[in-house]
Formats: C-alpha cells, structure tokens, sequence
C-alpha cells in the first residue's frame, strides 16, 4: 500500500511548504471525491492515484504534475467536475487532469494500422500541448499494467496491445528508460503468456549464477579503475530485461548459450573524458570482441540517449557488456525528458533559460525533440511566464502536425504545402517531387496542407529542376533555400554548357 508519504519522500527537488501543501490538498480532494470507489482488485481506488502520483515523483516532475496526478480520475469517475478543480487548484492542474481525461477516450477501434495511426496523432499532439500530460497518461497506464491481472481476459490483450504499439514507443520518444522497460515486459506477459514464460523460466534459472557473476566483475573493475586514479561514482549491475532477452533469443534460435548481453554492468563515472579512460582501462583487462564497441557519447540515439557500449571477454572468459556513462546521462537514460526538470533544479537554471537564452549554459546534448520543441517556440517568439512555468508549449496556432504513410510526423508552420513536406523529410524526395496526395487524394503541390492529415509524396526516379514556380507558395526557410540552391545549381550548369 502507497501512502502520501512515500509521494512526498520521492519528491526530487526541493520541497517547500507551498509544494508540500499542493501535493497534500490535491491528495485529500482526491481521497474524499473516490471514497468508497474500489480497484477491481477490491483497493481502494485511491490507490491507483497514489500508485500514479509515486510514479510520477520518481521520475522525476514537479508538484503540480503530481497534483495532476492525484486527481487524474476525478472528474471523470466522481460527482467532482474539472470547474471544481480548476476553482480549487488552479487552471493549470485543471488543464492537465483536462488532457489525461481526454487522451483516456482513446479506444482500440478500426484495423490495427488505422488505429495505430489515430492514437499516436491524438498522444503526439496532446504532447505537443503539455508534455506532462503523457508522462501522467504513461503513469496511469503504468499502474493499470501492473494490476492487468483482475481485469476481464479479452479486456487484457486488447490493453496489452495498446500498451506495446502506443504507450511503449512514446516512452522510448521521450526517453524513460525505466518505464518503457518495465511497460514492455508487462505487455509482453499478457500478450504472449507461453513465450514470456519460457524466457522467465530461462532467466530465473541463470538468475543466481547472474547475479554472483556481475558481482565478481564489479569488484574487478572497481580494483582496477581506483589503482588508475578513476573517481567512480556507481557501478550498477543488472540482467538484461525479459522481452528484449527474447527479441534476441529470437535471433538467436531460442538458445541462451548465444546471448552475449544477459548481464550487463554500468560504469557511471563524472566526466566524459572519464568515460574514454574507463574504456581503456577495461579493454586493458578484458580483452573486447571486435566490432561491438558502441560509442553513443560522440553519436547518440536519435531519442538522445548517451553512453559507451562494449562487449568484452569478462571474468572466467565470458561474454559481458559494459556501460559507460556520466551520471547525468544515466538519469538522462532512466527519467528522458523528466531529467531536466531535475537538472533545472540542482543547476538553477531555468525553463526560460533553457528555451529562450538557448546555449547559455544548458546541456548540449539535450533530447533532440526537446531541442526541436524549443525551435519552434524560438521561431514563435512567445514568451510569458505561465507558459514557461508549465511548458505548455502553446504552438499548436501556429504549427500544424502532418503524417508521412507510415506515420512519422512532419511539424509544420501553418500553411505549408507538399512542396514544404517533402524537403522537411529529405532534400533528396524535395527536390524529385512530381505530385501528392493528402488523405489519398490527389492535390496540388501549393495546397495548404491541414492538421493530421496524411501527405504522400509522388516521387520521380531522377532529381530535376525544382519550379521557380514553387518559391512562390512554399512556406518553411528549409524548403526555400533548398530551391534556391537548386535553381542556381542548374543556372550554372547552363552557362557552362
Ligand atoms: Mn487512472
């Protein structure tokens, strides 16, 4: 059982009184709008609001966000109404509870691909709105997940599902390690109950020998780096989780025998510099397996994640991976976009720092969605202090969202056309343009593209000459200067010839 303590101890920056205060009224609102209300696992239904909240205060958000949290079932589940909250907390927790309560509306409905598509639009632009919205949404999800065994079995699998091709991607985008991990292994056990057992079975098998073995190296590695002058701030091991163990037992023809990252153990040191030192020294004991050194600190993940990966000859000539990171990128890896608020926090650097004076002094390897969000905010030039306090990033007047057919989505200034859609995905599709479809219709290359719809771009083989034509109806800089550049391109070549 969940006690608001436990909310209020996982709480990881500074608690005032005025924090403490909010997270504690929206906890007693909250406790007395449920009275009476039980889980289908006979809980009281507060639990799932404290259990929520828990989640949300260890990855790492603030008060409000928890408040929110608490009171994300309210108004749909209670005679409580969103005025009333609203009256009582503020507009901004109301617009929060507002969005968890819609996005709640999503159901599974239509061909798979159909719903696919209609969900992340609608979980994309509701985190177009307020990010905190979806981390409260995956925290929801998150909890329901863990107590899936009392709900009715088809009921299952179609949450499951939902979980695995909606809320665990979104995860992965914004980076939460921790809850992308935990989503994907609970999907797993209600959609593939035979298979996730095999791999249980596998793994609490080895689980001992694991667990003895990753000790042994860490003391290894621990000896060695100290002897080399390397300040160690943590190093952690684990086995890997269950359903990317069996992603890769599926390449590998079910044995365990060919898995070379069943454990794997993380090196968390204090700089990068430090990183590359820890690297040598390890390859120095250990000798690597050739080909397998990942170094995600010079290239990292698109979704911004940083480390350094190696698989070596470990103790007793087995296979082993070893992580290595800074501290803040190991937040970074475990809390995604919710780590900022914490470094915000410890570097008393503000949002309006960190979207407006830009470089200043802010990470610069942040998230690169986070980066983007905070270009499209630049290019609006808005700046009032509600909307930084709460990064409701209130760009949706003048930003559309479009959909490549395969449901990548294309942000776009207002009024852009196909011709601007196609030189935002490449330069290359720009500049071989011949058509589009919007919807599956055909269009003009000057039609003014609408929210959510999906564009496809009709391609010819060879690159040709961009339409001077185009300059006139494109909208974005991008396209612009690509058509310029082209168009020059070809004047020169006609003058030579
Ligand atoms: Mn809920």
């Amino acid at each position: 059982m969940v006690k608001i303590e436990d909310v209020l101890k996982n709480f990881k920056s500074n608690l005032n009184r005025e924090r403490k205060n909010r997270i504690l009224e929206a906890y007693e609102f909250a406790k007395k709008a449920h009275e009476g209300q039980k889980r289908k696992s006979g809980e009281d239904y507060i639990q799932h609001s404290l259990e929520t909240a828990l989640i949300i205060a260890k990855v790492g958000m603030r008060s409000k966000t928890i408040a929110a949290g608490l009171l994300h079932d309210v108004p749909e589940d209670t005679d409580k109404t969103l005025e009333e909250i609203s009256k009582k907390f503020g507009e901004e927790i109301a617009f929060m509870v507002d969005g968890v309560t819609k996005l709640g509306k999503i159901k599974l409905r239509g061909s798979q691909e159909e719903y696919f598509l209609e969900n992340t639009r609608k979980m994309f632009l509701a985190m177009a709105a307020d990010i905190r919205v979806v981390i409260i949404k995956l925290a929801d999800r998150l909890h329901n997940m863990r107590t899936l065994d009392h709900v009715p079995e088809e009921k299952q699998q179609r949450i499951a599902r939902e979980t695995m091709e909606i809320f665990v991607p979104i995860a992965d985008r914004l980076g939460i390690g921790e809850i992308k991990g935990e989503l994907e292994d609970l999907a797993f056990k209600f959609m593939d109950h035979e298979n996730y057992n095999k791999v249980k079975h596998l793994e609490d098998k080895l689980y001992q020998e694991i667990e003895k073995y990753i000790q042994r190296t860490k003391e290894e590695i621990e000896k060695d780096l100290r002897r080399e002058g390397i300040k160690i701030i943590e190093i952690k091991g684990r086995a890997k989780r269950l359903h990317s163990l069996y992603l890769k037992l599926q390449q590998h023809d079910m044995n365990i025998d060919r898995i070379y990252d069943l454990a794997a153990v993380r090196i968390i040191v204090p700089e990068i510099a430090d990183c590359y030192e820890t690297l040598g020294i390890v390859h120095k004991k250990y000798h690597p397996l050739v080909g397998r050194i990942k170094d995600y600190i010079s290239l990292p993940k698109p979704n911004g994640y940083q480390s350094i990966h190696t698989t070596v000859f470990g103790p007793e000539g087995k296979i082993l991976e070893i992580q290595i990171r800074t501290k803040k990128m190991d937040n970074e890896a475990e809390f995604g976009i919710a780590s900022h608020w914490i470094y915000s926090e410890q570097e008393k650097i503000s949002w309006k720092r960190f979207f407006f004076k830009g470089k200043a002094k802010f990470p610069e390897k942040e998230l690169v969605w986070i980066k983007q969000l905070r270009e499209w905010q630049n290019e609006i030039g808005r700046d009032d202090d509600e909307f930084l306090s709460g990064l409701k990033i209130d760009f949706l007047k003048n930003r559309i969202f479009a959909f490549t057919p395969r449901g990548d989505i294309i942000n776009l200034p207002e009024g852009a056309t196909p011709v601007d859609f196609a030189y935002m995905i490449h330069s290359d599709i720009g500049s071989r343009t011949m058509g589009a479809k919007a919807d599956r219709k055909i269009v003009p290359l000057s039609y003014q593209i609408q929210n959510a719809q999906v564009i496809e771009i009709l391609t010819s083989k060879e690159t040709k000459k961009p339409s001077q034509d185009w300059l006139t109806f494109v909208r974005t800089s991008n396209a612009k200067a690509h058509i310029r550049k082209e168009l020059k391109k070809y004047e020169e070549m006609a003058k030579k010839s």
